[in-house]
């Protein structure tokens, strides 16, 4: 239990006021601390963080191996160029965030240990107040603010989505979710079943290997994964020619993104070439008998979920050795000893990992109300993945799937900064979004387009989650190449923006 669970509910015994409040220390969070300081000075704002240090996913995710699927040098902040290898280890993320933060100076911002548990919006007063609860001390902390930075992420940080299995209860072993890994999880001599793959699985796998009995990956269907170096030949070429590393950092940048965007493009317009392209370079990695067919040939068109990226084919190089193997199939129930599959194989296991993805939370999980009535965030339709009709005042910050999260973060941070200076120049404290006369009539349709992209956790949240209408402004494209011209571009006198 936590101390804010337990604590009883009091009243705040004082108000603080600012111009910006900023939801979350996560990479979207310091980024937007960053842009504020630099492109707004002297804006009064501060950034309110659940847990005791920076970071978000790199603080909170602890299991073996941990380290992004993205390439650094996309996920790292433009302005500050990334030395070391593409993929990063979370210890490496934290380290780079943590320059940023002494290099500007922004820890003075940042308020560590404050869980936001409600925002209500006041037109009457154009303003959010915003209540927290100390996570150290249990002492209820209230704000206000103007402007509501929503860099809370999209999952629950305190727990994973684990299925319910039938049997569960029966298993004498340990059941552990790669989200909550125990400090001292003993694995050694130990067989480990890891259920799930996905990237987690892929990181996962090859780190605690070596050390077990065994560890058989469990998947109900197969997953494209992309092998390579864990280098970039083009910056190491640059730096051998002594370039200045924010010159490396740009150009390495540019040639990611546009090889990232002829791949999408491809997956869309010639999606069997890319299968064919993605399988031919794991096979090479597995024993020639190998059932490729089996456990790593997806029925789904690349793309339509994230493809990890298993630097220098770690996973496999584990899958030849013998160290793990891969089993596709359905879970039955769990018994005693392990797994009982619908094939009728029974898998034992000392410990099993449910690799099997997030909860989303809308939000933050923070009670919102507009004008005393609670927001129904479904009920609002989306401008651009970021504002939301009928809500004044607030940006939530969510990034891409195909590319880098952290890309949009940095543009979404521009857009912010000139957003408020526009409000600034008009004399406006008030904007939201609403549909134009010429959407009267536009269909509503789901968050994202399954189609386009269907992860199992989106999947589950889709009712939770706004609406998406059928034109560009009203969806969250997932679209880079599009939005690094479109957002800059968008007219703030365009009559999607209401201003009061
Ligand atoms: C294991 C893992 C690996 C990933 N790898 C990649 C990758 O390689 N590339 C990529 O592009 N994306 C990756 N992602 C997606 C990843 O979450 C984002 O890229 C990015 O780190 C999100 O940053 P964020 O700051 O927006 O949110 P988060 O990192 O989730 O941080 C949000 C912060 O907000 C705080 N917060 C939330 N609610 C509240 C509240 N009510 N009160 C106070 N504070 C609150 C949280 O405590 C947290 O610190 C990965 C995700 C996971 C889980």
């Amino acid at each position: 239990m936590t101390i804010s669970e337990t604590a009883p509910k009091a009243e705040p015994t004082t108000t603080e006021e600012f111009d910006v409040l900023i939801v979350g220390a996560g990479i979207s969070g310091v980024g937007g601390a960053y842009h504020l300081t630099k492109q707004r000075p002297g804006t009064k704002f501060v950034v309110l963080e659940g847990f005791d240090s920076f970071g978000g996913t790199w603080w909170m995710h602890r299991y073996p191996g941990i380290r992004s699927d993205s390439d650094l040098h996309t996920f790292g902040y433009r302005f500050k160029p990334w030395r070391g290898a593409p993929i990063a280890t979370a210890a490496e993320i934290l380290e780079y965030m943590g320059e940023v933060i002494e290099e500007n100076d922004l820890d003075q911002y940042i308020r560590y240990n404050h869980k936001i548990t409600s925002a209500r919006w006041s037109s009457e007063e154009n303003r959010w107040t915003i209540d927290a609860t100390r996570t150290d001390t249990g002492e209820p902390k209230r704000f206000t603010a103007n402007f509501l930075w929503m860099c809370q992420g999209y999952y629950r940080h305190s727990e994973g989505y684990t299925p319910e299995w039938p049997g569960m209860d029966d298993y004498q072993g340990k059941i552990v979710h790669p989200q909550t890994w125990p400090e001292n999880l003993d694995y050694a001599g130990k067989n480990v079943v890891v259920i799930g793959s996905g990237a987690t699985t892929a990181t996962l796998v090859p780190a605690i290997a070596g050390d077990c009995e065994h560890v058989t990956v469990l998947q109900r269907s197969p997953t494209f994964f992309r092998p390579g170096r864990n280098r970039d030949e083009l910056a190491e070429t640059l730096r051998e020619l002594d370039i200045d590393e924010e010159w490396i950092h740009e150009i390495v940048r540019r040639k990611i993104l546009h090889d990232q965007a002829i791949f999408t493009k491809r997956s869309f317009e010639e999606p069997e070439e890319v299968k064919q392209e993605l399988l031919d370079g794991v096979r090479p990695l597995l024993a020639p008998d190998f059932d490729m067919e089996s456990h790593f040939t997806p029925t789904y068109r690349p793309w339509r979920q994230r493809i990890a990226f298993v630097p220098d084919g770690d996973l496999f190089k584990g899958i030849s050795s013998g160290k793990a193997s891969v089993v596709t199939n359905e879970i039955d129930r769990f018994t005693a000893q392990g797994i009982l599959l619908k094939s009728g194989d029974e898998l034992q296991a000392d410990i099993i990992v449910t690799a099997t993805g997030f909860n989303m939370s809308v939000l933050g999980d923070i009670e919102f109300e507009i004008d005393g009535k609670p927001l129904v965030f479904s009920d609002t339709v989306t401008y651009r993945g970021m504002m939301f009709t009928g809500v004044p005042n607030m940006l939530w910050v969510f990034g891409y799937f195909r590319a880098s999260w952290t890309l949009r973060a940095d543009l979404l941070a521009d857009f912010v900064c000139r957003l408020l200076a526009h409000m600034e120049e008009t004399g406006s404290k008030r904007v939201n979004v609403e549909l134009r006369p010429e959407d009267e009539g536009m269909e509503l349709l789901s968050w994202i387009d399954p189609e386009n992209f269907n992860p199992g956790y989106l999947m589950r949240a889709m009712p939770l989650l706004p609406k998406r209408g059928d034109k560009r402004e009203w969806q969250h494209t997932q679209d880079y190449w599009g939005e690094k011209d479109e957002i800059p571009a968008i007219d703030l006198d365009g009559p999607e923006f209401v201003y009061g």
